[in-house]
């Protein structure tokens, strides 16, 4: 097992991190490997089921080169300051440079107790693991930018929550684990030299054009805009977007009580937890725009400028966030309306389709998937009043003939742009009940069906359609 680890957040100072190995389960068993991810990484996908890479991927054995340990953060969680969160149940294994010569984490999630786990066991069972794979890798799929998902395996040991469950280890991969409330835990000890190093290595990683902190700031306000705005074109939910669950690199990162819509409706909420709404559909630019807030307060002290001066120009990169959200959201929809540039008029077209859609209760990836098709009429199945699309119908016909795109070209940038297939709350609890009752067919149905969303798969048209009333799922739960 040769793994090119080249650590280079082991060697932040000591402060950053608890220096500690994952704990060893009792008897792991390999439920999947990422073979193309593997590839990516530089790793031999063979050898991670061997034995010997069984025994990595379940923490039962440290990897030469490794230098694991589990990062200190903190976090605002439902709005809440928490001086000290921490990895709790995740050990980060350390890094390696892929294959386009991009550096990678490796991180061990469910992987036993750190010293940050407050009252938690460290452990993960395999319901949220494998809705963490299934849901990250579909994100990729999507061409969404996400962390993946490299293996899942059992421990062999159980894990208590409202019962026993079987445990589970995820080996999460991420550009890094490097999230807002990283820099909210040294901000917070007035730890100016920590964040001075924090913002160095964060630029280094992902923002190699960035030079000061401002450039950091500023660049990850356009990641955060340009993300949520994909998530917002495919229905997403992320559910906890705690400061700590937001990542620098912007990537989409903490798979809990996430959740994809079925009928559309702009206050949808999944988690169970989010019993306010926080974190609704509809809000998630504006919470983006609040974390981006505390981001900011948080490189106030080292950005070399007196207070009142620091705070003026970090409220203009932050404020910037609007424009920016609204550009990459109208360059979403119009893909998804076939058009090539949204205008006033026709974004208030697709306004006006969402206003309908949830009206109509329609299912959201069904509404655009059939206005892709031939026959686009066919999206008004998909509304209770099958005369709901009437009088758009025409409308969003005439700017497209305005426009002068002929019907191929609506029809491939509309197939490219609306998936088929997304990870159906309904369709991840199944998959996971029957692997609890131990049968992983329908998991790996999903991970094979969601690799390629985009194109039709007819003889999996089940997995294409929303639930029925007794199959809907309302409420998801945190993946602890
Ligand atoms: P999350 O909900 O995944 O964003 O986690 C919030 C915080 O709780 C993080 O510091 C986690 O490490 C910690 N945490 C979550 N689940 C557990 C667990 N089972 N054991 C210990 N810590 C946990
Ligand atoms: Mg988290």
């Amino acid at each position: 097992m040769q793994i090119a680890f080249d650590n280079s957040y082991a060697r932040l100072p000591d402060r950053f991190y608890a220096t500690l190995a994952p704990t060893p389960v009792e008897k792991p068993s390999l439920i999947k490997v990422n073979e193309p991810l593997a590839r990516d990484l530089g790793l031999d996908p063979v050898a991670l089921t061997t034995p010997e890479g069984l025994a990595v991927l379940a923490g039962n054995k440290v990897p030469k080169g490794a230098s694991p340990l589990a990062q200190a953060y903190a976090g605002h969680q439902f709005g809440g300051w928490v001086p000290q969160l921490g990895d709790g149940r995740a050990v980060l294994l350390g890094e390696v440079i892929d294959r386009h010569g991009q550096r990678r984490d490796i991180q061990l999630k469910g992987s036993g107790p750190t010293p940050f786990s407050r009252r938690g066991d460290g452990r993960a069972w395999l319901g949220p693991v494998l809705r963490e794979y299934v849901v990250s890798e579909a994100m990729q799929a999507l061409g969404i930018p996400t962390t993946r998902a490299l293996a899942a395996v059992a421990t062999g040991e159980p894990v208590y929550r409202e019962r026993a469950f079987p445990g589970a280890v995820l080996t999460r991969v991420a550009s890094s684990h490097i999230r807002v409330g990283t820099f909210q835990y040294f901000a917070a000890r007035g730890d100016e030299e920590a964040l001075r190093a924090l913002t160095d290595h964060a630029m280094a990683r992902h923002y190699p054009q960035a030079e000061t902190p401002l450039d950091l700031l500023s660049a990850v306000v356009a990641a955060q805009a340009r993300l949520i705005a994909h998530w917002m074109g495919v229905g997403f939910i992320h559910g906890v977007m705690n400061t700590d669950n937001m990542s620098i690199a912007g990537e989409t990162i903490d798979y809990g009580p996430c959740a994809f819509m079925d009928a559309y409706h702009p206050d949808q909420v999944f988690s169970s937890i989010d019993r306010m709404g926080r974190y609704a559909y509809r809000r998630q630019p504006e919470i983006a725009v609040w974390n981006l807030a505390q981001f900011a307060t948080a490189l106030l002290p080292i950005m070399g400028m007196d207070h009142k001066e620091a705070v003026a120009v970090a409220t203009r990169e932050v404020e910037g966030f609007a424009d920016l959200f609204t550009a990459a959201w109208e360059e979403v929809f119009a893909a998804k309306l076939g058009f090539a540039r949204l205008d006033e008029a026709r974004a208030a077209l697709a306004y006006d389709l969402l206003a309908r859609m949830a009206r109509g209760k329609a299912d959201f990836t069904q509404v655009f998937r059939s206005l892709s098709g031939v026959d686009p009429s066919l999206a008004r199945d998909e509304f209770g009043d099958q005369t709901a699309l009437d009088d758009w119908l025409p409308r969003w016909q005439a700017h497209l003939d305005e426009e002068g795109t002929d019907d191929a070209t609506r029809r491939a940038r509309m197939q490219a742009a609306n998936p088929a297939f997304i990870p159906r709350n309904h369709r991840v609890e199944q998959a996971i009940a029957a692997a609890v009752a131990g049968d992983f067919t329908p998991f790996e149905r999903l991970t094979l069906v969601l690799a390629t969303p985009y194109t039709d798969q007819p003889d999996h048209a089940d997995l294409m359609a929303a639930p029925a009333p007794e199959e809907e799922v309302p409420a998801t739960f945190c993946g602890t």
